[in-house]
């Protein structure tokens, strides 16, 4: 057993301190980013906010409205292969540079993948995601999936370690997603003990992609435009959401009416919501790993992504960051003990 004696860090701990700017107004501020991969010979343009491959989250009704904004959607796994192609049927061309289809790693998800691609070629990312990106059967599947779709950008994660992204880049790899229990529906770190708070955890990857050519997408834990601000500022170049995004009428999930308020159904992957859709409930040798929660409606997604783009374009200005790329350089943490006043609530 070894103790690590330096404190890691969450978005709680923190606040960026604002610089002096030659910024005059928030409209100054360019929030898309161009990014050309490690392996991949894609260029891609865009603002890289994600929606996170969860079923109620990454659908296809997401990815139509988040493309609108040039945003992102990582599009959960479980669609059909003739739900993708009824889908790019009606999409613009360019629609598949800003989703990614998502696989698991058992040979079932491997198959499945090659039907999707085989019938939709013109897809351009692939997301492989594992709750638990340490073991070596995943960089071997990793390496295979870089094989077989030599010129497609390739997801991987989630882990929250330099020598893991290094690791799984080296694999094949373009983008590593980095975070392990920091979710809003995630009870990994109640079940099991693991994990590592997610600013650091960002702070420590991409400097490990970065090194490398690689990239990485802080996954879970923002719940605020704020802490959006915050991931990029620790080095993040994409930010995934999942909680932030849930509730929509772009998500999926049961709408609940109860005392004349309307809920949505929002539950984590690894939960027994979840497991008992998927694979008929939760296998006897493993726990569920995840919440299911009733979120209040929160109407068209346009109006969440307008308040989050709206505070990041903030952000840049306090620092005087004049394009999103350039937040990271300007941003100084300092370690606070308190966050907002919450003295009214809305
Ligand atoms: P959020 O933005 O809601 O805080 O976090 C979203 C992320 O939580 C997802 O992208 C995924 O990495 C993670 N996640 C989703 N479902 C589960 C789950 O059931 N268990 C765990 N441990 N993590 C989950």
């Amino acid at each position: 057993m070894r103790i690590e004696y330096d404190i890691k860090l969450g978005f709680k701990n923190v606040m960026i301190r604002p610089k002096r700017s030659t910024l005059k107004s928030r409209s100054e501020v360019n929030l898309e980013r161009d990014f050309s991969f490690m392996h991949s010979p894609l260029k891609w343009n865009g603002i890289p906010i994600m929606a996170a491959n969860m079923d109620t989250v990454g659908t296809f009704k997401m990815a139509q409205a988040l493309y609108r904004q040039k945003l992102f959607t990582t599009i959960h796994k479980h669609y059909s292969v003739k739900d993708w192609t009824d889908f790019l049927k009606n999409t613009p061309n360019d629609l598949t540079n800003y989703i990614a289809v998502s696989t698991g790693t058992s040979p079932k998800d491997a198959k499945k993948l090659k039907e999707v691609f085989l019938a939709c070629p013109q897809l351009n990312f692939i997301c492989i995601d594992v709750a638990n990106g340490y073991s070596e059967y995943f960089v071997a599947f990793v390496n295979k999936t870089r094989e077989q779709y030599p010129d497609k950008v390739i997801i991987a994660g989630n882990v929250v370690t330099g020598e893991m992204v290094e690791e799984l880049l080296l694999a094949g790899a373009d983008i590593i997603k980095v975070g392990i229990g920091p979710g809003s529906v995630c009870t990994t770190r109640v079940k099991t003990g693991v994990g590592y708070p997610q600013l650091s955890a960002i702070i420590e990857c991409a400097d490990a992609a970065h090194g490398l050519g690689g990239q990485i997408i802080s996954d879970g834990g923002c719940t605020t435009p704020g802490d959006v601000a915050k991931a990029f500022g620790a080095g993040a170049d994409f930010v995934m959401l999942g909680g932030m995004f849930s509730g929509h009428e772009e998500s999926d999930g049961e709408l609940i009416e109860r005392d004349g308020k309307t809920f949505k159904k929002f539950y984590g992957m690894s939960s027994e919501t979840a497991m008992k859709k998927y694979v008929g409930g939760v296998a006897e040798y493993r726990a569920s790993e995840g919440k299911t929660v009733e979120v209040p409606y929160k109407g068209p997604v346009e109006n969440t992504i307008q308040d989050i783009l709206g505070g990041l374009r903030s952000t840049c200005t306090y620092v005087g960051a004049r394009r999103l790329k350039e937040l990271t350089k300007r941003t100084t943490f300092i370690r606070v003990e308190e966050q907002e006043n919450k003295v009214y609530k809305e």
